[in-house]
């Protein structure tokens, strides 16, 4: 349950609040608000300007607060992130979900976590230190940012953990990789049961990522080449069984997608 609402209009303001505990960041609010159990105080991020999707040469840097499906119609938005964006949510979700909430909230079924993780992005996190904030303050000085960059494969094992008091404030993503990603659902339109997004770089590393199961995507493989990925999408979903599909059942179907990805690149 939401119990205060704050809507601060700086960055600095956003990250003092934060150093307080109960307080979460708000982005589009479509978890947040319909937490029930926890009392939290929601920090509203939309005055910050996160909303920015920006070409830095073979990059993309994109606001935490941008929606999904800001993104998705952002002229910098590659073909081949979108079909994982729309299977994300439905339209009205996706014109509330921010990527930073999604990929903060996001379960394995995630197919939006599941893209980024293959693609290696990168979280810009920053936060302001709660003693040196008193400090400050009683100088009458501007509190100095502390500002991280944590790879999303690192952020995702701990993540509530790692962003308490925390703010991200944007993500990295790399455009000069090619990626493939398919997937398997009750229909086509829903969530999968298993999904694949396979990347590769011109050096020749590879990354699989499968989704479908669990608290979040896995990183299947990460190798110089793309020798063995079936092998690899088999292994990652070892005791994947759950009312949605059995492990057997989801051992198979990933090693076709991985092929099938392998071949699309
Ligand atoms: C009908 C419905 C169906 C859904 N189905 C699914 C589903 O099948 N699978 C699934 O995984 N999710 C599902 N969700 C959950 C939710 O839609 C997504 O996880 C969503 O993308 C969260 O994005 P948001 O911007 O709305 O996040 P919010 O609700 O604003 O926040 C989510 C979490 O992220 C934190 N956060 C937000 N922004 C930041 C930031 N910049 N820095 C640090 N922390 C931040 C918040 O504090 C909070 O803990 C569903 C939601 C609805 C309403």
């Amino acid at each position: 349950m939401i119990t205060a609402y704050h809507r601060p209009q700086t960055l600095d303001e956003a990250l003092a609040l934060l150093t307080q505990p109960n307080r979460a960041p708000l982005g589009g609010g479509t978890l947040l608000s319909h937490l029930k159990s926890d009392s939290v105080e929601a920090v509203d991020l939309q005055s910050l300007s996160l909303d920015f999707v920006k070409k830095q040469g073979n990059a993309l840097e994109i606001g935490a607060t941008v929606t999904l499906q800001q993104l998705l119609e952002s002229e910098h938005c590659p073909e081949a992130w979108k079909p994982a964006l729309k299977l994300e949510a439905p339209l009205n979700i996706r014109n509330s979900a921010t990527v930073a909430g999604t990929l903060v909230a996001g379960d394995g079924r995630s197919t939006f976590t599941s893209v980024m993780l293959a693609l290696d992005t990168k979280l810009e996190i920053k936060s302001i230190n709660k003693f040196e904030l008193m400090e400050m303050e009683l100088e009458s000085r501007p509190p100095r940012q502390e500002v991280a960059t944590l790879g999303l494969g690192e952020f995702l094992p701990l993540r509530l953990d790692q962003i308490r008091g925390k703010l991200i404030t944007s993500i990295n993503v790399p455009l000069n990789v090619k990626l493939a990603f398919d997937y398997v659902s009750r229909t086509p339109a829903d969530k999968p049961i298993v999904c694949a997004a396979l990347t590769q770089w011109n050096s020749g590393r590879t990354r699989l990522v499968v989704g479908g199961y669990g608290k979040s995507p896995m990183l299947a493989m990460d190798g110089t080449e793309a020798e063995g990925i079936e092998a690899a999408a088999r292994n990652a979903f070892h005791e994947a069984t759950d009312e949605w599909a059995s492990a057997e059942y989801r051992m198979d179907v990933a090693a076709t997608l991985a092929k099938r990805c392998l071949e699309n690149l």
